[in-house]
């Protein structure tokens, strides 16, 4: 069995490095021949919304995947004639943009922040009035790893933050004053198995995720976010991995966005369950029996953002899991990641602020809004 994976980044070469123990074989499209999903396959060079490039990968394999969501949806629409495609293109198409997924949330009953669709400065105006300040301006499509949004605090930062924008169609929420955020990763394979990773503590910085604390131990919290997940397979008869990103206030927890497909929430699953995300999708969109998505420890993902810690100290640190993506450092760029696992969050948090010494990473603390 050949995958076919549009996106040859990092969640791509892990999901092929998952895949060949199993036997698959993997190709990849992406823009450049060095992308890291070049160093375990061979990459198809091109656009990805060139429908003849996707065409070549389509011919070559069995079923084709993806691990970007900036793919345009009406160009893989002139492949799935072709092959299989997974996740659901309906599902991608959904989550590229932040109204439709909102609209999406609350027909499924998931609670979001309150938000506002913005296509003029008057609505910008409006929709700030009342949601009050401060509240956060968002691209619609293509935003990522906090590119693509600013924080109004006064009114005095209306006319800058249209100016940013001016011409994208953009969505106005709420800033939530969260206690934490925490994801699910959840999969369910064609046969209708269904899988759910235990919930994660999430730690942003600057939109970027710097940190996974893993299991978040809350029946309620992981009860509510499973139920979500469900609604989110039943809407579209799902396949492969989804992700749901929330913030958790007062106990209950408000969607922020879904992501069809692996997610590096779940980084930590690759050594920290009993079977990753990784290999969990390709199971699932091949239709094999799902593997089990219990954690083996308490677990620590950071993430090495802008800069790659040299490996000795890191490796000095007992069953430290080192990754390196092998992409060329530039800032705020995801670059590898390290995984710890202990028997106890205790003995976790203590190998995770031996990590951190280590790798001279400031001790990084939740964003929060105080304004
Ligand atoms: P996003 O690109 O929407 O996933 O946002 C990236 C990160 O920015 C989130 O994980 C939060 O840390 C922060 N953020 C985004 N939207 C909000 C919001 N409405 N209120 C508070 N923080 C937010």
């Amino acid at each position: 069995m050949k995958i076919g994976i549009i996106g040859a980044g990092q969640l791509g070469r892990m999901l092929a490095l998952a895949g060949y123990p199993l036997g698959l074989e993997f190709v990849f499209l992406d823009k450049t021949a060095d992308a890291p999903g070049g160093q375990v396959g061979d990459i198809i060079v091109g656009e990805f919304d060139d429908p003849d490039k996707l065409a070549e990968l389509a011919d070559c394999v069995d079923i084709v995947t993806f691990d970007v969501e900036n793919v345009s949806a009406s160009v893989v629409a002139t492949i799935t004639g072709r092959t299989r495609f997974l996740p659901p293109l309906a599902a991608l198409e959904v989550a590229q943009d932040r109204l439709s997924e909102k609209r999406l949330f609350a027909e499924l009953r998931i609670p979001t922040p309150d938000y506002r669709a913005i296509d003029t400065p008057e609505d910008l105006a409006s929709a700030a009035d009342e949601l009050g300040f401060p509240c956060v301006l968002k691209i619609r499509r293509l935003g990522y790893d906090g590119r693509g949004q600013v924080i109004l605090r006064t009114p005095d930062d209306l006319g800058a933050a249209w100016e940013t924008f001016r011409g994208v169609p953009l969505i106005l929420e709420v800033f939530v004053h969260f206690d934490r955020e925490v994801s699910i990763v959840a999969v369910r394979s064609i046969a209708g198995e269904t899988a759910f990773y235990p919930l994660v503590e999430n730690v942003h910085e600057n939109g970027i995720l710097v940190r996974t604390m893993a299991p978040l131990q809350d029946v309620s919290l992981t009860g509510l976010a499973r139920d979500h997940a469900k609604r989110l397979f039943d809407r579209f008869e799902y396949a492969g991995v989804l992700t749901i990103e929330f913030f958790v206030r007062n106990g209950e927890l408000l969607a922020n966005e879904m992501a069809p497909r692996v997610h590096n929430s779940g980084h930590w699953t690759i050594e920290g369950a009993v079977t990753s995300q990784f290999e969990n999708h390709v199971r699932a969109i091949l239709g094999y029996p799902l593997g089990d998505a219990s954690a083996v420890g308490h677990c620590a993902m950071v993430n090495f953002i802008g800069t790659m810690p040299s490996l000795t100290p890191v490796l000095q640190i007992a069953g430290a899991h080192y990754h390196d993506y092998g992409k060329t450092p530039r800032p705020k760029r995801k670059l590898g990641h390290c995984t710890l696992h202990r028997s106890t969050p205790e003995k976790r948090d203590a190998a995770l602020a031996a990590l951190i010494e280590a790798i001279g990473q400031e001790n990084v603390s939740k964003v929060t809004e105080t304004g």
